[in-house]
């Protein structure tokens, strides 16, 4: 079986290494299983796309489509474009896409139009929230998809009520959190640690990158200026994700609290995380990882496409704003974590269900 595995931006990255690794496990094996590995270009900053894939040895891709940047059609119909001659030259029996970005709906959609198989990996998760880009990409390539592979059960119902068949469906756990367990004995100290006086569990994470957070200048100076005086006496290490750069500009906050850093490899993120007291995000992968890593999370989202994250995991979502965070930080703070769990079948094996139905069905 050849399948084209495609990638396009940083979660996908994280997503697709442990994909490759149940691959290259069953080729040791001695099964018939080939892959070719597109970037799209969707993320090109090095912070974003190199280092991951040098942190997580990923295989350089075989083809890199180089997109970049563009508005969400542009950005789209480029991928479009670039992915039909990829095919056309690369034969393949299957096109796994993974997770919720513009590269996965336009792959699938591509791929589907060339009588080509399309695999599905974190699909049915549903924020019901139609502004966000990320959710029509979802559901687009739902409903393309002939192998749905889901992170929770909730994921599969949202699957059956949109019609989709139940054969078509499997519920294999979080591919996200097989990278994860894969790398938490590589996890490294970052090299600011010292220079910036880190205690362990006495620091917050801060990560912002959605729209509604960061788009209006105005509203996020207000908000980080709000975290800076809720952090009180604990340092928040803020790695700036390229979108928000962009709206912060070259403009120096005067920040108590807050320290501004690059975005970070995978490796001293995850340290970063699992040493922390809190993080505050608008990530969705991240309250998945702070879950299993049992961290308190504010979710700074109105909604969120993964529930069990507040159900069962650590995550509490907080809206947008300064106002709900506040509250719910300085209850937290008075009443101490709340017990949670870890969701069902997030143990590491994900990749490996996944590749093990591949080959049975093709
Ligand atoms: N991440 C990272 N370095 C950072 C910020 C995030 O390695 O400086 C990782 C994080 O652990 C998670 C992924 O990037 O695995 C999430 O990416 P992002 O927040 O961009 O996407 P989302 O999860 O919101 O789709």
């Amino acid at each position: 079986m050849k399948i084209t595995i495609v990638a396009g931006a940083r979660p996908n990255f994280i997503k697709i290494a442990p994909i490759i690794k149940a691959i290259e496990k069953k080729q040791n094996d001695g099964a018939a299983i080939f892959y070719r590995l597109v970037h799209t270009g969707q993320h090109y900053d090095k912070s974003l796309s190199e280092t991951f894939f040098e942190e997580l040895n990923i295989p350089q891709p075989n083809n890199n489509l180089e997109v970049k940047s563009g508005s969400q059609s542009v950005q789209t119909a480029a991928i479009m474009v670039a992915f039909e001659q990829e095919l056309l030259q690369n034969s393949c029996d299957l096109v796994l896409v993974v997770g919720d970005v513009n590269s996965t709906m336009a792959c699938a959609i591509v791929a589907k139009k060339l009588n080509i198989k399309v695999a599905h990996v974190e699909a049915g998760i549903r924020s019901g929230d139609m502004t966000m880009p990320e959710e029509i990409n979802r559901i687009v390539t739902d409903s393309i998809s002939d192998y749905l592979f889901t992170t929770s059960l909730w994921a599969n119902e949202n699957l059956l009520k949109s019609g989709t068949s139940k054969e078509k469906i499997h519920f294999v756990g979080n591919v996200m959190i097989d990278t994860l367990y894969q790398n938490l004995n590589r996890i490294t100290k970052p090299a600011f640690w010292d220079e910036y006086q880190l205690e362990l569990e006495n620091y917050i994470i801060l990560t912002l990158h959605r729209p509604s957070n960061v788009d209006e200048e105005q509203s996020l100076q207000q908000l980080l200026l709000g975290i800076d005086i809720l952090a009180n006496d604990k340092k928040v290490i803020f790695p700036v994700h390229p979108r928000t750069k962009a709206v912060l500009g070259e403009k120096k906050l005067n920040f108590k609290n807050i320290i501004c850093i690059e975005p970070q490899g995978y490796l001293a993120f995850m340290y970063l995380i699992k040493n922390s007291f809190a993080v505050i995000t608008d990530s969705g992968g991240i309250s998945e990882e702070t879950t299993v890593l049992e961290i308190p999370c504010f979710t700074m989202r109105e909604n969120t496409e993964r529930p069990e994250t507040q159900s069962i995991g650590t995550n509490t979502l907080v809206g947008i704003g300064i106002e709900k965070l506040t509250e719910i930080y300085t209850s937290f703070l008075e009443n101490g974590r709340r017990e949670s769990g870890i969701p069902e079948l997030w143990d590491g094996k994900a990749s490996e269900r996944i590749i093990a139905i591949l080959l049975t069905k093709n």
